[in-house]
């Protein structure tokens, strides 16, 4: 961590329009959270039904709140004319910020932010929300690196009040300045960290999956752990929380934490052998998404 994230929002340009590239998981998620602040945005994908299942998503979580009497019907309908869906790059010329949320695939997100920086003004900061891969990395086939940095959300973005703002080598102060008053006009709290495998959550996070991955391999029920994490205060134990990243995501960003910290990560599989948790994919539990982890769901 370098500076504090407030300590960059004095140098900030206003993000008055927002764009983010993927409509899935959590770019639907992007989407809402940005749309139900005032700031507009246009969330594209490249198949119409991803767009589909994003308004919905969207459409669900304000009549929640009609619901519980946060809204009116009239202010519901206001609030989603802020998300813009499209399938095509028309109006990207006026956007301030965009935020890259296509699937987690170096070359596909190589591709994505070359398209988009060639599209966008010269003063549009570029942002990912890649869980893996380096900013530096990906910042290294753009032409304005110093405008491009990492703005990683949560699962699910509505309710995870963290955002992690990455710098990478070449990132520039107006970048993360942008991305962290952007954060806070959506109601987050970001926290500005170094380019790293894990970043910061990640790399707290996994060295503690993988020691009750050894615990369940030497016999541990998982049931118990998680009440026991539960006594100590966690609002959730490992076992029901790998069930929400879902284990195929788990066990990929937990090979990237090996290779950038081996000796810490030996026990989610980064050593000899397979751990619980690779064992429970090739099982195809993978956890709430395939409705069967380490618990079921109906
Ligand atoms: P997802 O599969 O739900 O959504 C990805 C979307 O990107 C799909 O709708 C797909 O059609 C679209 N897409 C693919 N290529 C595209 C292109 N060229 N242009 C526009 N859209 C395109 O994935 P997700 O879970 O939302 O993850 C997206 C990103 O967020 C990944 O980088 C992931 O690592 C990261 N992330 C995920 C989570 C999580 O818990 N799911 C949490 C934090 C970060």
């Amino acid at each position: 961590v370098k500076k504090k994230a407030g300590q960059y929002e004095k140098q900030a340009r206003p993000v008055k329009q927002a764009a983010v590239l993927g409509a899935g998981i959590m770019g639907g998620g992007i989407a809402y959270q940005s749309a139900s602040r005032g700031t507009p945005i246009l969330m594209k994908d490249i198949k119409e039904d991803a767009i589909e299942l994003g308004l919905k998503e969207s459409r669900k979580l304000f009549a929640k709140q009609v619901e519980r009497g946060k809204l009116t019907t009239e202010q519901m309908a206001e609030k989603l004319t802020n998300i813009r869906p499209t399938l095509s790059y028309g109006d990207f010329g006026n956007v301030d910020l965009v935020v890259e949320a296509v699937v987690e695939n170096p070359r596909v997100k190589d591709a994505v932010l070359t398209e988009v920086e060639g599209l966008v003004g010269e003063e549009t900061i570029l942002t990912s929300n890649t869980s893996t891969i380096s900013i530096t990395r990906l910042a290294a086939n753009l032409s304005r690196p110093e405008n491009f940095c990492g703005m990683h959300f949560f699962n699910p973005v509505h309710r995870m009040p963290l955002v992690e703002v990455i710098r990478g080598e070449k990132t520039g102060d107006a970048a993360v300045a942008a991305t962290v008053a952007y954060a806070r006009a959506m109601g987050k709290t970001p926290i500005v960290v170094n380019d790293c495998p894990g970043f910061l959550v990640n790399r707290v996070l996994f060295p503690y999956f993988g020691g009750f991955s050894q615990l369940v391999e030497q016999g541990a029920d998982f049931q118990r752990v998680d009440k026991v994490m539960e006594k100590f205060g966690w609002p959730m134990g490992p076992a029901y929380l790998l069930d929400v990243v879902g284990m195929d995501t788990a066990v990929h960003a937990g090979e990237v934490m090996a290779e950038g910290f081996p000796e810490r990560m030996a026990s989610m599989g980064g050593g000899n052998g397979k751990s619980a948790i690779q064992l429970m994919v090739e099982n195809e539990r993978l956890g709430q998404k395939n409705d069967k982890g380490f618990y079921a769901y109906e």
